[in-house]
């Protein structure tokens, strides 16, 4: 049965300011959507939100995973669930290996009711397939013994991430600005990872992204374009071509009232009080 995540009327405010004013998405386990909206937009905000982080005031709205309120659920319950999200920025967890980071992850995920501290999944099946899965995305066993983004260069970080897609097996993930940083050669082998878990796991992809280059590598059916902090339009693949040739200037002239907005958060983010400390 093919799973569904449910985003409904989502308000988002961050220190009372309210960036998201009403977001609607539904991604089916299987599908893979495009979020796309210029810089400012909210796109972050979004998956901050989904993740529960306590910065990001949800203030109206709902967001469910096959309809069990992901909002109700602690950031971890969030992934146990089956909701896995990259971050633009991943943090570095100094001392702690890509092996190691990734044997707890799948330990807590598995098992959902483990207690920290508890067992984790034995060493003997954790390793094979952690092999195997490194095998098929053409990975050196040498990374997982690395300490996790520690030194990482831009790619090995979304590589490290894409290990973990495949490793936990999520029903949805959301990958926020995977391609950014990356050259070219990057962005094909980070998709490609991206794609053969996907079809494999049937998992729901929603890509984030304000350039559409990652988009020539994994493919979406449904793409949403984000503005002002709320979404403008949905279709097909033609609005990533119509994005690439026209840039962002018809939306605005076609939504005056969510240019307005869109403008402000712009100010916003330029301005050092909109800047982010974590
Ligand atoms: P995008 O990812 O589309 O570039 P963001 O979601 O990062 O956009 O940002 C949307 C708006 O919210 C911007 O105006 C930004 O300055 C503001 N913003 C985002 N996060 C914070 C934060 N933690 N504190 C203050 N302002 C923030
Ligand atoms: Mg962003």
């Amino acid at each position: 049965m093919s799973k569904v995540l449910q985003i409904s009327n989502l308000h988002v405010a961050i220190d009372g300011k309210e960036i998201l004013k009403g977001v609607n998405l539904t991604v089916r386990q299987g599908e893979v959507h495009a979020l796309m909206g210029p810089n400012g937009s909210g796109k972050s905000t979004l998956s901050y939100a989904l993740a529960g982080h306590p910065s990001y005031e949800v203030t109206e709205g709902s967001a469910t995973l096959d309809g069990q309120d992901l909002l109700a659920l602690d950031a971890d319950e969030r992934a146990k669930a089956g909701l896995f999200l990259a971050f633009q920025y991943p943090t570095s967890i100094p001392g702690v290996t890509v092996a190691n980071f990734l044997r707890h992850a799948v330990s807590n995920v598995r098992n959902p009711d483990r207690k920290e501290g508890e067992e984790l999944i034995s060493m003997r099946e954790f390793r094979k397939e952690l092999r195997e899965q490194m095998d098929v995305l053409g990975m050196d066993p040498e990374f997982a013994r690395r300490y996790l983004n520690e030194g990482f260069s831009g790619g090995e970080k979304k590589r490290a991430e894409v290990l973990q897609l495949a490793m936990l097996r999520p029903a949805f993930a959301i990958l926020d600005e995977t391609d950014s940083g990356l050259d070219i050669d990057a962005v094909r082998v980070v998709s490609e990872g991206v794609n053969k878990v996907a079809e494999r796991e049937k998992t729901g992809v929603l890509v984030i992204t304000h350039y559409q280059r990652i988009l020539n590598y994994i493919k979406p059916s449904f793409v949403h374009i984000l503005f002002g902090g709320r979404i403008v339009e949905e279709g097909g693949p033609e609005l990533v071509t119509l994005l690439e040739e026209q840039g962002y200037d018809w939306v605005r002239s076609k939504y005056p009232d969510a240019a307005k907005d869109e403008d402000e958060l712009e100010q916003q983010q330029n301005s050092p009080s909109g800047q982010l400390t974590f």
